[in-house]
């Protein structure tokens, strides 16, 4: 999700400073506890009856894992309010303690063997979490639409899904696919993750859908929204053949959808061409109206961006490039790449989400303007970056870095492309990312390691730089004598970016480090794409 102004961004830092020292909380809910280990998700079946009149829910997740190593004990996290009614095993009604508000340890009769598969039957009910702000203090929104019908949905990044379902709430761990049936008002039509697979209305007046995830999904990522939606939809012929595009917006929106949303194909060119395939075919791709601004929810990216360009109708660059494109559109689909496709292990590392996501604003501008249109773009963001503190948080505690990881993270990606000096390469390399880490949760090191060495240049002090301090490099220059004394400093040790300057209007890669060197010359210029001063 995108934080765009500034009292965000302060309200991020206030969480960090608010945090003082790492609570047995934290790192019950940020660490892969041995009660987590132990066992490896497979597939979750998910059941929920929403009363919207009571904000109130109901429901069952069946667990299904496998046994990586023998351990009686399992943790299952959900948040307070919200309260486990039984937790069962093979018929069996199972013990359980709690620590903190939130965590359970479940103990399990059945002896656990390696490479079982075992399931868990958890039923849950309670009044879920309000969100204060939605996506950002998320939670479950109550809302109502222009024409008094309830309008409802979920957001729970960073806060954990088990805010209002029983799960294993740590990013590294995915269950391969999932299944959710939801049961709401017949007024009313639940719109989540995947494929609908079944529709009905009972006795009692009840819509109930069925929505089938067939491929792993992060827990965060998955979502409620009801609302008095209709539909209209269309096919995208792709990379890997036809991918359906699902619409759901309120009535009285039909009109003004169809026009605004037709930025979902032009996000599609733009990030097969750069990223590669749509990560999810088989889920389809849909665009689903809530009562919030957006969220990437995988395979139902949820908008509520007032069918406005540009962020709720600004531009975040300045550049008047931002307003030509629906921000939410673009921004919250670039995520079905990188945050949906490729996911951070730990939220210390979600600039792996939102720098790349960032940067994917840039390569939809530069796809459908022009080159110096994208540069525009990215540059013009460099007004928001802050360099209050680093871009990676602290590990094993759940909490994310500074908001930097947004505009400095695609400034950062943005540095590196022009450093490989070469698109195409550049380009494949986003798109071996993809591919390479297909499906899969992943730490900064491995894409550090990746780009580096897919590139052929070892970009480990540029990440240390950008992603581990707060400092911008400089690059300083001494004229004398016709030639030009230069070196790089406010850097971190060991600095040594190569960077396009130009020398007396003629244009050459230098070589600097913190050490003094020289070149012929009058004056020295840097390139405008290198983030440095
Ligand atoms: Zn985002």
């Amino acid at each position: 999700m995108s934080k765009k102004y500034w009292f965000v961004l302060l309200f991020v830092g206030f969480q960090g400073f608010a945090q003082k020292g790492i609570t047995f909380e934290d790192s019950l809910r940020g660490s892969i506890t041995a009660e987590r280990k132990w066992w490896d998700l497979k597939h979750y079946d998910l059941t929920f009856d929403v009363n919207p009149d009571e904000r109130s829910i109901k429901g069952l997740n069946i667990i299904r894992y496998q046994v990586l190593a023998e351990n009686q004990s399992l943790q299952i996290d959900l948040q307070f309010p919200m309260k486990i009614t039984y937790i069962e095993q093979d018929g069996n009604r199972l013990s359980y303690t709690k620590k903190g508000d939130n965590a359970y340890f479940v103990k399990l009769i059945d002896k656990q063997k390696v490479g079982d598969i075992n399931s868990l039957s958890i039923s849950f009910e309670g009044k879920p979490l309000a969100a204060k702000r939605a996506p950002w203090d998320g939670g479950f929104s109550w809302d109502k639409d222009e024409q008094g019908n309830h309008f409802v949905a979920t957001s729970c990044q960073g806060l954990g899904a088990s805010v209002f379902w029983p799960c294993k709430d740590h990013m590294y761990d995915e269950p391969d696919s999932l299944r959710m049936t939801v049961t709401v008002p017949d007024s009313l039509q639940d719109v989540s993750n995947g494929r609908m697979s079944k529709m009905c209305i009972d006795a009692r007046g009840n819509r109930t859908t069925t929505w089938e995830v067939k491929n792993p999904i992060n827990n965060y990522g998955v979502n409620l929204n009801i609302g008095n939606y209709v539909h209209f939809g269309e096919t995208y012929k792709g990379e890997k053949g036809d991918l359906t595009c699902d619409y759901y917006v309120l009535p009285y929106h039909l009109e003004k959808a169809k026009m605004q949303f037709k930025d979902a194909i032009r996000m599609l060119q733009a990030f097969e061409h750069w990223f590669g395939p749509y990560p999810f075919y088989e889920d389809g791709y849909k665009l689903v109206e809530v009562p919030y601004l957006g969220m990437e929810h995988q395979s139902s990216i949820t908008y509520g961006n007032k069918y406005k360009n540009g962020y709720l109708g600004r531009d975040l660059s300045g550049t008047g490039w931002g307003s030509k494109w629906d921000f939410i559109i673009v921004h919250e689909s670039g995520h079905e790449w990188f945050a949906n496709n490729i996911t951070y292990k730990d939220i210390a590392d979600m600039w792996i989400h939102e720098s790349f996501t960032n940067y994917s604003e840039t390569l939809f501008t530069e796809y459908h303007y022009g080159k110096t249109a994208g540069q525009d773009y990215v540059i013009g963001t460099r007004a928001n970056i802050t360099n209050d503190s680093p871009i990676i948080g602290k590990y094993n505690i759940n909490q994310r870095g500074s908001g930097d990881m947004y505009y400095k993270g695609g400034n950062m990606l943005h540095t590196v492309r022009h450093v490989i000096n070469d698109d195409e390469k550049f380009r494949q390399i986003l798109r071996g990312l993809n591919k390479d880490f297909y499906h899969q949760t992943v730490t900064t090191e491995q894409i550090e390691n990746y780009i580096s060495s897919k590139s052929g240049l070892n970009f480990s002090k540029v990440f240390d730089q950008y992603l581990r301090d707060t400092k911008i490099p400089k690059l300083v220059q001494k004229p004398s004598k016709g030639s030009i004394s230069y070196r790089w400093e406010n850097v971190v040790l060991g600095f040594d970016m190569p960077i396009k300057v130009s020398v007396d209007g003629t244009e050459q890669f230098v070589y600097p480090t913190t050490d003094w060197k020289k070149l012929k010359g009058k004056s020295m210029k840097a390139d405008r794409n290198f983030y440095v001063e």
